[in-house]
């Protein structure tokens, strides 16, 4: 897709591609950015590492997209890929489906997570298709959303993906991405997330970051451990920025004489509090003097970990 973005971040007054180039190639923090040149300079990153950001549902048609959808929920894309080639030989089209009762569907789908409803879903889904749209898988979002198994997500990916529609889901992978960056601010909900990225990107690019998010989530910047080093977001990631400015780690700790040491009051202790931090994170602390300047011991690592987006 080629990008219409009115904003672009190399175009900075007093400050040169080769000068912004530079910062990206060291890994500098880009100092001064709005929240637009954030989310340009991202979308230009990521498509450099995803060079066809599409959805890894494998389907054929909008009734097997929307099929693979609703079982992709709380499950991933790969083990959804493993057990519609069959469903979908059982039951090839909307109307087939419709016959089946949510018990026949089950032993195609046991293995995805909550079997059980999504077997009622599906039975319930290709019925309404059949008698309310006349067995085509609507287009609209209302209409989509009107259908068992199908909330705001779904119904926004079917109708981006099947019909080109302007639509931006935010799934957990979006959610956590767009807040680690730094695209949104005080976002706690996915609508929340949708609405200020909405703002932040031109309505033809919506489709695309919401691909590229959700694979820089999948693959890179994962929930448990973002990839930073040598991620092209970097110099505009909020997140990898704070990691880059925490504490580097102590070699001269000794282990035998506590897990932890706090740096503060020079001391090594077993048993650490817990306090919550100005951004509501918890973050170990000295049991003696509260400072959460600790460090473990063994590893000689931080103890502090900056705010993070998991959900
Ligand atoms: S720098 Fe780290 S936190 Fe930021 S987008 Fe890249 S992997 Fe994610």
């Amino acid at each position: 897709m080629q990008s219409t973005h009115a904003i672009d971040p190399c175009n900075r007054p007093g400050q040169s591609i080769q000068a912004i180039d530079s910062e990206r190639r060291f890994g500098q923090a880009i100092s001064t950015v709005t929240q637009k040149e954030r989310a340009a300079i991202t979308i230009r990153a990521l498509r450099t590492e995803i060079p066809e950001p599409e959805t890894e549902l494998v389907h054929q048609d909008p009734y097997e997209l929307i099929i693979a959808v609703v079982l992709s929920a709380q499950c991933t894309d790969e083990r959804v890929n493993k057990v519609t080639p069959a469903l979908f030989e059982a039951y090839p089209d909307v109307y087939a489906l419709a016959k089946a009762e949510p018990d026949e569907i089950f032993p195609f789908i046991r293995s995805i997570s909550y079997p059980n409803n999504k077997s009622k879903h599906l039975a319930g889904l290709a019925r309404r298709v059949v008698d309310e749209f006349g067995g085509v898988v609507p287009q609209g979002t209302k209409e989509l959303m009107s259908l068992p198994g199908v909330g705001r997500k779904t119904a926004q990916v079917v109708a981006s993906v099947a019909f080109s529609d302007d639509a931006l889901p935010v799934d957990t992978h979006v959610f956590r991405v767009a807040n680690r960056i730094g695209l949104t601010r005080n976002a706690n909900t996915p609508l929340k997330v949708e609405r200020q990225l909405k703002r932040l990107l031109p309505v033809e690019e919506w489709s695309e970051a919401h691909h590229l998010l959700i694979l820089h989530g999948r693959y890179r910047c994962t929930a448990r451990g973002p990839r930073c080093v040598d991620c092209r977001v970097l110099p505009a990631c909020r997140y990898g920025q704070e990691l880059q400015k925490l504490p580097a780690p102590r070699k001269d700790l000794d282990a035998r004489r506590g897990k932890y040491y706090c740096a503060t009051r020079r001391h090594y202790f077993d048993e650490p509090d817990v306090h919550t931090d100005r951004y509501g994170t918890p973050q170990i602390s000295c049991p003696r003097c509260s400072s959460m300047n600790v460090f473990n011991s063994k590893t000689g690592a931080t103890t502090k970990r900056p705010r993070d987006y998991r959900v």
